[in-house]
C-alpha cells in the first residue's frame, strides 16, 4: 500500500475481514442453465458478495446472499462521479471437479491501486481471496466442467454516499457477482482486424489509464463502433505525434518481430501509466522470460528476447514490409490469447500473418500452455484450487 495513504485515519477503522463472513442462502437457488446457451456476462449465478464500508466504521461485515438488485439513492455519488472500479477473474472446474482460481492475489492487488487512484477505500487482498474462494466454493455447481468453459468473477468497488459533493468517499460498496461464461472461441479461432485511429485516445500520461476505473471504458464504445462500421472489430490504441502503440481493445498487445539470426524479438509497451498491467500480460511475459533464460523452454519456440519497450506505428509498418513481422496478438482475461490479422492504419491495411490455426507462433503456445495452467492439467502455483 501507498506510504500516503488515502485515508489517513484508516487504522482505526475495521479491516475487511473474512472470518465475520455470514452466508444467507438464496432459497431459490436454481439449476444453471445449459452452458451451450450461455451469453457472455448475462447470466448470473445464485449468489454474490457484498461489503459495505463506511468512513466513520471502515468495512463491514462480509455477505454472501441472494444475487439481487441493489438499492441506492438517486443521489449516490456513483451516478454522478463514477467513482468505480472492477476486476475480472476466472474459475475453471477440471474433470476431476476441483475448482481453481488463476492467479487471485493479482486482481486482489490491483483493486486496490485502481482504488487508491480514485480515492475508494483499500483493504487487505488476502481476505478478499479468502471471500472470493468462499462465493466460488458456494456457486461451485455453476462452473461449467467443459473445457473452453468457465466461471467468470466480476469484483466491483463503487462509492455510495448520497452526497452531489464532489469529495472524499465516506461511503462505498464492494460486491462480486459472478457469470458462467462459453468459450471464446468455439470451433474456428477467428483473428480479428484492428482499426488504428490516432484520433481517438485510450489514456495518456498522468491520466488513468493503468487503473481499472469504470469511467475509462465507456468512452471506448464510440471508437469500437467507429471501427466496425469500417470493418474492424476492435481499435488499437495508440499515443502521441509518433503513434506509439500502447493496447488493443481491452487487452495488453504483443507484437513478435524476427531477428536475421531466425530469433524472435517478443514486444509488449512498457507499464509507462497508459497500460493496464494485465494478469495475462504478465503470465505471458513470466512463460516467455523463462522460456528465455532457458530456466523452463517451451516446445516448438525458436530463441526468444522479451522486450518491454516502446513501439511506434513506423517501426510495425516498417517490419511488416520487411517480412519481420511474425504477429500481433492481444491478452486479457476474457480471450486469454487473440490474434490479430489486419491492421487499419491511414487508409491502408497492414496484413498481420497467422497460421493455419488462426495463430501466430508465440500465441499458440501462450494459449495452450496458460490453458493447461488454468484447468490444472499442470500443477502450477499461479493455479489455486478454491477449496484450500
Ligand atoms: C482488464 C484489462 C486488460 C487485461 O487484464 P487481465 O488482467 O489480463 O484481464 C488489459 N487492458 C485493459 C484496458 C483492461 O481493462
Amino acid at each position: 500500500m501507498s506510504s500516503h495513504p488515502v485515508h489517513p485515519e484508516s487504522t482505526t477503522r475495521a479491516p475487511l475481514d473474512a472470518s465475520r463472513l455470514k452466508v444467507e442462502k438464496n432459497p431459490k437457488a436454481g439449476t444453471p442453465p445449459p452452458p451451450e446457451q450461455l451469453v457472455f456476462g448475462q447470466t448470473f449465478t445464485d449468489h454474490m458478495l457484498v461489503v459495505p464500508w463506511t468512513a466513520e466504521g471502515g468495512w463491514g461485515e462480509p455477505k454472501i446472499q441472494a444475487y439481487s438488485p441493489l438499492s441506492l439513492q438517486p443521489s449516490s455519488i456513483i451516478f454522478h462521479y463514477a467513482p468505480s472500479l472492477f476486476e475480472g477473474l476466472k474459475a475453471y472446474k477440471n474433470p476431476k471437479g476441483e475448482v481453481r482460481l488463476f492467479r487471485p492475489d493479482m486482481n486482489a492487488a490491483r483493486m486496490n491501486r485502481s482504488a487508491e487512484r480514485i480515492s475508494l477505500p483499500t483493504f487487505d487482498g488476502d481476505e478478499l481471496v479468502k471471500l472470493l474462494k468462499k462465493l466460488v466454493e458456494i456457486d461451485a455447481n455453476w462452473v461449467p466442467e467443459k473445457e473452453g468453459y468457465s466461471l467468470y468473477l466480476r469484483p466491483t468497488l463503487i462509492g455510495t454516499q448520497p452526497s452531489l459533493g464532489v469529495g472524499e468517499t465516506k461511503e462505498a460498496l464492494l460486491f462480486v457477482i459472478m457469470s458462467p461464461v462459453g468459450p471464446y472461441y468455439s470451433s474456428v479461432v477467428k483473428p480479428v482486424a484492428l482499426e488504428a485511429n490516432p484520433e481517438r485516445v485510450r489514456a495518456w500520461p498522468g491520466g488513468t489509464g493503468d487503473a481499472k476505473l469504470g469511467a475509462n471504458y465507456g468512452p471506448c464504445i464510440l471508437p469500437q463502433r467507429e471501427a466496425a462500421k469500417k470493418g474492424y472489430q476492435q481499435n488499437l490504441w495508440l499515443f502521441g505525434d509518433e503513434h506509439y502503440l500502447t493496447e488493443v481493445g481491452t487487452m495488453n498487445l504483443f507484437v513478435v518481430l524476427k531477428n536475421d539470426d531466425g530469433s524472435y524479438e517478443v514486444v509488449t509497451p512498457p507499464l509507462n501509466g497508459m497500460i493496464l498491467p494485465g494478469v495475462t500480460r504478465d503470465s505471458v511475459l513470466g512463460l516467455l522470460r523463462a522460456h528465455e533464460s532457458g530456466q523452463s523452454p517451451l516446445s516448438n519456440l525458436p530463441k526468444i528476447h522479451v522486450s518491454e519497450r516502446e513501439i511506434k506505428m513506423q517501426e510495425l509498418q516498417d517490419a511488416a514490409a520487411q517480412g519481420k513481422l511474425v504477429e500481433v496478438f492481444g491478452a486479457g482475461t476474457a480471450a486469454v490469447i487473440s490474434p490479430v490479422d489486419r491492421i487499419g492504419y491511414q487508409g491502408k491495411d497492414i496484413h498481420v500473418p497467422v497460421t493455419s490455426s488462426g495463430f501466430g507462433p508465440v500465441a499458440e503456445v501462450m494459449l495452450n500452455t496458460l490453458s493447461a495452467i488454468q484447468w490444472g492439467k499442470v500443477e502450477h502455483p499461479w493455479s489455486v484450487p478454491v477449496s484450500k
